[in-house]
């Protein structure tokens, strides 16, 4: 098990476009190994390859159903509308409200470098829009509405979350 560093909000490595993985390898298994050791310990439900440094096209996500690993994502189709709150790993503390498609299909390669096409709705549809943007540079502050607010660094802590329901 090895963690890397959670990039934060400020760092220009979140604000860039990462390029696609032409190959499996030994580099980038090991990265995707990391990313998800990375986002449990972080008790996240994605994580982006940029949010630990690195300008591939990479996200894994677990919205508690087991991960997911996406290779080169691509989204096919979206359609419908939920509006609900989102926070990221590389801005602690904070959560917004934004508007994101209820129902997406996206494509991607698995860690095998296979052709995967998954139809995700709810929180799965809003998982794979927010990290496919961190592809792109770009983060869910750019979406919210009616402002970002601080909830507490113990917000995603597992703990925390029992003690809410
Ligand atoms: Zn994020």
């Amino acid at each position: 098990m090895a963690l890397r560093t959670i990039r934060e909000v400020g760092e220009s490595v979140l604000t860039k476009v990462c390029r696609e993985v032409t190959e499996m390898n030994d580099k980038w298994s090991t990265l995707i190994d990391d990313m998800l050791d990375t986002m449990y310990e972080a008790n996240g439900v994605g994580l982006a390859a940029p949010q630990v440094g690195v300008l591939r096209r990479i996200v894994v996500i677990d919205i508690g159903d087991g991960p997911y690993v996406m290779i080169n994502p691509v989204i096919l189709e979206s359609d419908g509308e939920q509006t609900g709150d989102e926070g990221c790993l590389s801005y602690p503390g904070k959560v917004g409200t934004v508007t994101r498609p209820n129902h997406v299909i996206v494509k991607y390669l698995n860690e095998n470098m296979e052709e995967v096409t998954l139809e995700a709705e709810e929180l799965l549809a809003r998982a794979v829009c927010h990290e496919l943007d961190h592809l792109d540079g770009h983060m869910y502050m750019e979406k919210v509405e009616g402002g970002i607010r601080d909830v507490g660094l113990d917000y995603y802590d597992e703990d925390f979350e029992e003690e809410e329901v």
